[in-house]
């Protein structure tokens, strides 16, 4: 992110994510995405009059999950609130919501820009309901399904500790890789079981009272994320060394333009006169069901990777890029555990599979056992590099199975000095330039013979030891 001198952003995030619930928050209608419209709806969701919620206690466990996750303190009891406004999404005309006694507070999360290390602090969790959906249709005008209505949401809110649309989105990929690893969401972005509100405010450097703010809602990836940043930082900054004052605003961004437009001023807690919930308990937890629930949350990213450092005997660098995504860390260990060459198996993923896979999320094509073999191939010599790149590829592909192409193909490397000493002398006989030009100081020469051995072999040479023949040979003319 580009910035002005002297001017820092300041952002806290606003993550609502949708927990893996087979139905919704206060009534047993089931919340599976993409249904006919209005197909998923009752009396409770719809707001009808006296009909009455009861709580799901999955979300509850799954907001706790995501709380203890994230270092945060866990409310013995919290509460209920209403939040009352009214739009043609939200037929009860309010939101059931926590506001002063939330479900979780007081968290952080590490994340790494660069070579920096950063605590980001997670000032609250709570759960809520969610709205209905307009759907804006040119012949019939604006449409409206609940089946949305009442689908669980967990909000997790940000301290305004992050300080570029870098750290905004290392923050969103943390938060999304840790929630994926307690099995909390399926947070895919696209399809609004994880959105962002980014609130951002600017100051001069060194100053610590906060300016004011801006909030722009309902951001679905994290490039408009970066976008959004971006833009809202550098208009701030252009108002204030104009002199103008920034005015409290929610705003929108558009990705089609890549900017941010006013939608409203921005409403005080006082508009929404809150107040608690008439039809629900409050929540209460035992320190049992707390200490439970610790117990049983999976390893997550930081300890797994450096478990699998340690294991597998991977640069902590290397680890860390494998054990971020959970896809991707499965998938490696079901691998590693197949091989005595984890390395291979490490240096394949990133260095191949990662590029080959486009997605967002780390799905693998390829068998672990059949990855498994392909390290074995490589780790023990009887196949090179190259080969295996190619065979990966082919792998991800076609789905072939390495060892038989191996096999019917004969990939095997050739490490036997005296075909590739006679295929050198060959190429250098074919090109009696370069035993000049290695002569007159030129190594780069040495390259090209190794290349006309490598084709010549159809990339099966040892690139080792040919190299070292090469320079041998060409030092004698
Ligand atoms: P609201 O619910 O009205 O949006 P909150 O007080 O809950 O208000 O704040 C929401 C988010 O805004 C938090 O992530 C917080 O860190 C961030 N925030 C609050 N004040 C500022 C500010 N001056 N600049 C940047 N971010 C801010
Ligand atoms: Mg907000
Ligand atoms: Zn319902």
């Amino acid at each position: 992110m580009k910035t002005v001198d002297g001017y820092e952003a300041v952002i806290g995030l606003e993550v609502h994510v949708e927990p893996s619930t087979k139905t919704k928050i206060f009534c047993s209608c089931p919340t599976t995405f993409g249904a006919p419209p209005n197909t998923q709806v009752c009396p409770v969701c719809m707001g009808l009059p006296g009909a009455l919620p009861t709580l799901n206690g999955k979300v509850v466990e799954y907001a706790v999950r995501a709380g203890l996750a994230l270092n945060c303190g866990i409310a013995r009891r919290s509460g209920h609130d209403r939040k009352n406004y009214f739009y043609p999404d939200l037929p009860k005309a309010y939101q059931i919501s926590q506001y002063d006694e939330p479900l979780c507070a007081g968290g952080w999360i590490e994340i790494e820009t660069g070579e920096t290390k950063k605590r980001i602090g997670i000032t609250r969790i709570h759960i809520e309901e969610d709205a209905g959906k307009l759907i804006h249709d040119e012949k019939n005008g604006t449409l409206i399904d609940c089946n949305r209505c009442g689908v669980p949401l967990i909000e997790i809110v940000s301290e305004p500790d992050l300080r570029s649309a870098e750290e905004a989105e290392a923050y969103l990929r943390a938060l999304r890789n840790t929630l994926l690893y307690i099995g909390v969401s399926d947070c895919k972005m696209n399809e609004g079981s994880m959105r962002c509100d980014v609130n951002l405010s600017v100051r001069k450097k060194g100053e610590t009272a906060l300016g004011t703010r801006t909030e722009m809602k309902n951001i679905n990836s994290f490039r408009f994320t970066s976008r959004a940043i971006a833009y809202e930082y550098e208009r701030q900054v252009a108002a204030l060394l104009r002199g103008e004052r920034i005015v409290q605003q929610t705003r929108r961004f558009d990705p089609a333009t890549g900017r941010t437009e006013t939608m409203r001023i921005k409403e005080e807690a006082d508009d929404y006169r809150y107040f608690p919930e008439p039809d629900l308990e409050p929540i209460t937890l035992s320190d049992a069901y707390i200490e439970t629930l610790r117990g049983a949350l999976p390893e997550l990213p930081d300890a797994r990777e450096r478990r699998i450092a340690e294991e597998y005997g991977l640069p902590r660098k290397d680890a860390a890029l494998i054990a971020e995504d959970k896809a991707a860390a499965d998938w490696y260990e079901a691998v590693a555990k197949k091989t005595e060459y984890p390395r291979a198996a490490a240096n394949l993923l990133l260095g191949d599979l990662f590029h080959m896979n486009t997605a967002d999320e780390f799905s693998s094509p390829i068998d672990p056992g059949c990855m498994a073999a392909l390290c074995t191939l490589l780790g023990d010599g009887t196949v090179n590099n190259p080969t295996a790149k190619k065979l990966l590829e082919r792998m991800y592909r076609d789905g072939i199975d390495p060892v038989a192409a191996v096999r019917e193909e004969r990939l095997s490397q050739i490490r036997d000095g005296e075909t590739l000493g006679r295929l050198v002398a060959e190429a250098i006989a074919a090109n009696p330039k370069c035993a000049s030009d290695f002569r007159n100081g030129k190594t780069a020469a040495a390259k090209t013979i190794v290349g006309a051995v490598m084709k010549s072999t159809g990339g099966r040479a040892d690139p080792a030891l040919t190299a070292r023949l090469t320079e041998e040979m060409l030092g004698k003319f």
